[in-house]
């Protein structure tokens, strides 16, 4: 039997694959088992930050694996706790849980939002209110929070305590806030899994000043746009607010699988022992590594990643068949006149590894791509876009 044959067989099928068996990679390069070379604008739906063994990260990596691997948390270890100093100082924030997962980092993050509010409000304050066409997780919990009903028909019933409201409508929000015990507002910046749509600056600055009023703790889902993403260290970092609690997750572990959920200040107590836990979180492996990504995320660094996400958006608006260009950095949605699987399709038949996004052609390359290889591959988009 084949790879693919046998992936067919016995992995569960909840992923449409794409007909493509990766054997090795470099950088932005990957290799199929058939020897075919392909660059890759997906880095793994944006987690191989700086591409695919990337020598830095892979010898943070190494390194840690040759001391040890995992010790539980019931021990110390310099990884976790000097990756946590690091995400701290360069965000403000004050604590950092560790899971292995976007979607962990989101349940990690509606639980300090509600045990806080409960604590402050009472414990009929649990509502959390997210956003319309949102995407925070596969969990029943962040299914919930995600605002697309076809992800929810027959999971039901899914965690009680969320409602969702249409982006950019103050006033449905604020309908929301007089009826309803609101222990937290979670919101994207960008909707990734959306379709790669910002949120105007303007509502979620609205949010801010409510949140703060109301002493609501304001949650930013950065498992996508987080981690130089966006051209900044985490996306809220263009839109002009602090939030109180960040949950990321994808770039930040480079490839190995780690989540985190930022705490601000205000809520730095509210986890306290026996309240939250993970086996695997804070691996020294993956904390390793992260650190290696989160180290190199420095202005100059970031300045390269909206150098090259304005030669995309430049040369993509003007290019024959692409309707409109969205999204922030290096996370880029297209709408194309062709249907967005065919642009793909045919770009993988010419080498270039792209995503969808709803009816878009999404780009989430690695944020190190070197530019004559960015270029050569907006050419092959170009052609299967005409
Ligand atoms: N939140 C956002 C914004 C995401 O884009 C995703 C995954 O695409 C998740 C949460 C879930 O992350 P994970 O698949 O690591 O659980």
């Amino acid at each position: 039997m084949s790879i693919i044959e046998l992936d067919n067989k016995y992995v569960a099928g909840t992923y449409k694959r794409f007909p493509v068996e990766i054997a090795s990679g470099k950088g932005s390069i990957l290799t199929g088992t058939d020897g075919k070379k392909y660059t890759d604008l997906g880095s793994g739906i944006g987690v191989t930050a700086f591409g695919i063994s990337d020598d830095a990260w892979k010898s943070a990596v190494i390194a840690q694996l040759d001391m040890v691997q995992h010790t539980s948390n019931l021990y110390y270890t310099e990884p976790c706790a000097k990756l946590a100093e690091l995400l701290c100082e360069k965000t403000g924030m004050k604590k950092v849980f560790f899971s292995n997962s976007g979607a962990e980092a989101n349940e990690c993050a509606i639980k300090v939002a509600r045990k806080y509010s409960a604590e402050k409000k009472g414990a009929d304050c649990f509502t959390i209110v997210t956003m319309k066409n949102s995407f925070h997780g596969r969990t029943l919990t962040t299914l919930a929070a995600t605002g697309q009903d076809h992800f929810h028909e027959l999971f039901n019933p899914l965690t009680p305590g969320f409602v969702s409201v249409s982006v950019g409508d103050i006033s449905e929000l604020e309908n929301v806030l007089a009826s309803t015990k609101v222990a937290g507002i979670m919101l994207e910046c960008i909707q990734g899994e959306g379709g790669v749509l910002p949120v105007p600056e303007e509502y979620i600055k609205k949010i801010r000043e409510i949140t703060e009023d109301q002493d609501i703790p304001f949650i930013i889902d950065e498992v996508q746009t987080g981690n130089g993403r966006t051209g900044k260290l985490y996306a809220y970092m263009n839109f002009g607010i602090v939030p109180d609690i960040v949950s990321t997750a994808k770039g930040l572990g480079g490839g190995l699988p780690l989540g985190a959920t930022l705490i601000c200040e205000k809520m730095q107590n509210v986890l306290g022992f026996g309240d939250h836990g993970s086996t695997f979180g804070g691996n020294p492996v993956c904390c390793a590594g992260a650190i290696s990504v989160i180290e190199r995320l420095d202005e100059e660094f970031l300045k390269q990643v909206s150098e090259k996400s304005r030669y995309i958006f430049d040369t993509l608006s003007n290019a024959r068949g692409v309707e409109s260009v969205s999204g922030m950095g290096l996370m880029i949605g297209i709408k194309t006149e062709k249907p967005a699987a065919e642009v793909v399709a045919k770009c993988i038949e010419n080498g270039v590894l792209c995503l969808t996004a709803k009816d878009k052609v999404r780009l989430l390359p690695a944020l190190n791509i070197p530019m004559d290889v960015l270029e050569a591959a907006v050419k092959v988009i170009i052609d299967a876009c005409a």
